[in-house]
C-alpha cells in the first residue's frame, strides 16, 4: 500500500528536527509535523534555555554535517566542578585528563533552532508541515494514519512509521494510551544568564544545596560581547519559583550569591528569567509496530546532570542506525522486529541515565545528616579514585556503551 510518507515525525523541536536531518541521507520521504513555527517567541523547544551538549552529542552533530554551523556559537566546558554547599565533598573532571578540547559545549536552544530552521528546508526529501498539530493517530498493519489540524483545516496523512518527538506531554503517547511512570520532584528550575565578576575559565559548576542544585555553565561565545557570561539553572522548591522570578535584579543576585557562593566573585548582572516545573516521565513502552518514541516524549528528566537532550540525541543516532540497516536489508522500516531492535539497543542507556539523574536529584535534595555524609564521601571517592572518575567522565561525555555510527563520528552510510 502506498503511503504519503515513509516517516512522519511528530514534533520538530530539538530532537524531532535533529532526527529529520539525521535521516535525510537515506532514501526516505520524511514529513515533520510541528505545532509552533521555529522562530516564534512561543516556540517551546527553541527557547531561552542553554544546555550542556555532551562531547558525544557534538560528535553526532559533526557526523551529520551540522557542527560547523554551531561551532562559533558554543562555549567549551573545560572542567566540571561538583560541590555540596556547606559540606566537604568535591568532584572535578578535567578535559585535559580526557584529552579533548571540551568535555561538552554550552549552546542555546534558540541557536540550535535557528540552525535547524535554515537547514531543514534545504533538504529535498524532508517536508516541514508547520504550523500543524496532530489530533489523532490510528495504527493498522500496513500504515499509520495521522489526523492533523493546520490553519483550521483538517487533513490526514499516512506513513510506514511514526516517530513521536512531541515532548514531555506527548499527544501521540496519550492518544495511543501508552502508560508512563512519572514522579513530581516538587521542584522548579529557574533559568537566566548571569554575569559574575570573574571569568568562568570554561568551568561548569554544579553546586548542591538543600533546595536542590544550582548550575552555572560557561556561556560567553564572541557574539555575546560578555566574556564572563554564564547560564544559570537554579532549582527551587515548587511554589517558590514565582517569588524568585519576581525578585528585583539586586535581590535575585543577592539570594543566588548565598546559594552559589563566591567561586566566580560577586554576581553582577542577571538577564531575563524563566521557570520550568521538574518531573520525571518515562513511557513504559518505547516502541510499538510502526511507532518509536524519542526524546522527551520517551523520557523527561530532571536537568540536574544536563542529560535530557543528550539522551534524546543518542535516541536519534541509534534509530537512524537501525533504520539505515533495515533499509539496506530491504526490511519494512515500521516492522515490529525493526522497532524492537531500536528499543533493545536503547534500553540500558535509558535505564542508566534515568537511574543516575533521578538518584542524584533525590540524594542531593535530602537534608538528613547521614545522607549528606554518605554523598560527600561519594563525591570525595569519585574525585580520588581514577577508574570511578573515568567512568563518570565517559558517562558525562556521552561515550558509554555500544555507540551507533553517528556517535562514533561516522556518516550513516558507507
Ligand atoms: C531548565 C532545563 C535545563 C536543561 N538543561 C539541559 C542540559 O544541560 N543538557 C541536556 O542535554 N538537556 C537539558 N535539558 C533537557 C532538554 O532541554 C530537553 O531534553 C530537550 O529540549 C527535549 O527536546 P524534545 O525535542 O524531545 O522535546 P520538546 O523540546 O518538548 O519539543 C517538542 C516539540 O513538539 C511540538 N509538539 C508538541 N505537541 C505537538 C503536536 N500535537 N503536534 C505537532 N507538534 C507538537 C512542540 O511544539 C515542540 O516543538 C534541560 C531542560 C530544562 C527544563
Amino acid at each position: 500500500m502506498d503511503c504519503d510518507f515513509d516517516i512522519l515525525i511528530v514534533g520538530g523541536g530539538m530532537v524531532g528536527a535533529t532526527m529529520a536531518y539525521a535521516l535525510s541521507p537515506l532514501p526516505l520521504r520524511i514529513g515533520v509535523i510541528e505545532a509552533v513555527p521555529f522562530k516564534s517567541d512561543n516556540q517551546p523547544s527553541y527557547d531561552d534555555r542553554a544546555i550542556a551538549l555532551a562531547y558525544g552529542s557534538a560528535r553526532i552533530f559533526e557526523a551529520m554535517g551540522l557542527w560547523h554551523k554551531f561551532a562559533d556559537k558554543v562555549s567549551p566546558i573545560k572542567k566540571i566542578h561538583v560541590s555540596d554547599r556547606g559540606h566537604f565533598g568535591v568532584a572535578r573532571i578535567d578535559s585535559v585528563e580526557e584529552k579533548v578540547d571540551g568535555l561538552g559545549y554550552v549552546i542555546e536552544n534558540r541557536v540550535v533552532g535557528a540552525v535547524l530552521a535554515k537547514a531543514l528546508p534545504k533538504l529535498e526529501n524532508v517536508e516541514l508541515i508547520c504550523p500543524a498539530t496532530v489530533t489523532d493517530v490510528e495504527m493498522d498493519t500496513n500504515q499509520a494514519r495521522l489526523s492533523i489540524e493546520s490553519d483550521g483545516q483538517q487533513m490526514q496523512l499516512t506513513s510506514k512509521l511514526v516517530i513521536a518527538a512531541d515532548g514531555g506531554n506527548s499527544v501521540v503517547r496519550q492518544l495511543l494510551e501508552i502508560p508512563t511512570r512519572s514522579w513530581d520532584y516538587g521542584q522548579a528550575a529557574v533559568i537566566a544568564n548571569v554575569t559574575p565578576e570573574r571569568h568562568h575559565q570554561g568551568v561548569a559548576y554544579e553546586r548542591f544545596t538543600d533546595t536542590g542544585p544550582v548550575a552555572m555553565l560557561p556561556n560567553s561565545y564572541a557574539e555575546t560581547g560578555d566574556p564572563n557570561r554564564c547560564s544559570l539553572v537554579w532549582t527551587v522548591r515548587s511554589g517558590d519559583e514565582d517569588r524568585v522570578l519576581g525578585l528585583s535584579d539586586d535581590d535575585f543576585l543577592a539570594e543566588l550569591q548565598t546559594r552559589f557562593g563566591y567561586r566566580l566573585g560577586v554576581l553582577e548582572k542577571v538577564g531575563r528569567r524563566n521557570a520550568y516545573p521538574l518531573k520525571l516521565v518515562r513511557a513504559k513502552q518505547q516502541v510499538r509496530p510502526r511507532l518509536a518514541l524519542i526524546g522527551n516524549a520517551a523520557h523527561t528528566l530532571h536537568p540536574i546532570a544536563g542529560q535530557g537532550f543528550n539522551l534524546g540525541q543518542r535516541d536519534v543516532a541509534v534509530l537512524a542506525d537501525v533504520l539505515a540497516a533495515a533499509i539496506a536489508k530491504g526490511e519494512d522500516i515500521g516492522a515490529t522486529e525493526v522497532m524492537q531492535r531500536y528499543s533493545d539497543w536503547r534500553h540500558w542507556d535509558h535505564k542508566k541515565v534515568i537511574g543516575f539523574t533521578d538518584g542524584l536529584a533525590r540524594l542531593f535534595s535530602n537534608p538528613l545528616a547521614p545522607v549528606a555524609l554518605a554523598r560527600n564521601i561519594g563525591l570525595f571517592t569519585v574525585d580520588v579514585v581514577p577508574p570511578l572518575k573515568r567512568l563518570l567522565s565517559r558517562q558525562t561525555m556521552g561515550l558509554a556503551g555500544k555507540l551507533p555510527r553517528l556517535a562514533m563520528g561516522l556518516p550513516l552510510q558507507g
